[in-house]
């Protein structure tokens, strides 16, 4: 998945990227608060990590001008200990949840996870459809009982068509979901990684809808 990461602070930015990426997340980090509405007005990304404290245009800035815009996508307010009246106001800004600094790359990654997964209307933190089933925070995939070895895009792509199930999405689109700035896109790459998911999961699973896009289909209502 996608994210954004605001965060003037070098070290800490640093730190965020290296470590979301490890993690499995597509990353691209803004260092102030102008940048940070650019950035979310171009690309689809599925969370926001905001610092508050911003240069340019602050993080509560940020924040009201993105749910003013009707952008719903969730949002982690990362603060400093001292500043109880910062959150509440985040929290009321339109905020999903909130760190205080400094915090572990582990809870903020569960924390991610927990909030991408509700905004897709899931409540349950393992995805289910069509025999597979993809556990986010294992970082692991099973077809039919058995677990399927998956490279870090294969992984990526397959849990956004389960988060997105039921809708086409093209190429463009999954290519924006999956790639951060400055990571080279090899040509054909969601073909390929379809390609290998029908191969390694079932040659039915992803339905390719001609002329448009891909489409993991909802099961059929019983
Ligand atoms: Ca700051």
């Amino acid at each position: 998945m996608r994210v954004l990461v605001v965060e003037d602070d070098r070290l800490l930015g640093d730190a965020l990227q290296a470590g979301l990426k490890q993690l499995g997340f597509s990353v691209d980090w803004v260092q102030d608060g102008l940048a940070a509405t650019h950035a979310l007005a171009l690309e689809p990304y599925a969370a926001l990590i905001l610092d508050l404290g911003l240069p340019g245009r602050s993080g509560l800035a940020v924040l009201a001008h993105l749910r003013r815009r009707g952008q719903a996508l969730p949002v982690l307010v990362l603060t400093a200990r001292d500043t109880v009246q910062d959150r509440i106001q985040g929290l009321d800004s339109g905020a999903d949840d909130y760190l205080i600094k400094p915090f572990d790359m582990g809870e903020l990654a569960a924390r991610l996870r927990a909030l991408i997964r509700r905004s897709s209307g899931q409540a349950a933190p393992v995805l289910a459809l069509h025999g597979v089933r993809l556990d986010p925070a294992a970082h692991e995939v099973r077809y039919q009982g058995q677990v399927v070895a998956l490279s870090a895009r294969e992984f990526a792509l397959l849990q956004v068509l389960m988060l997105e199930a039921g809708h086409v999405l093209s190429r463009t689109q999954l290519e924006e979901r999956l790639y951060a700035w400055g990571e080279e896109i090899e040509s054909n790459a969601v073909e390929v990684h379809v390609h290998h998911l029908r191969r390694k999961l079932s040659a039915d699973l992803i339905v390719t809808v001609r002329g448009v896009g891909y489409l993991l289909p909802h099961p059929e209502p019983a």
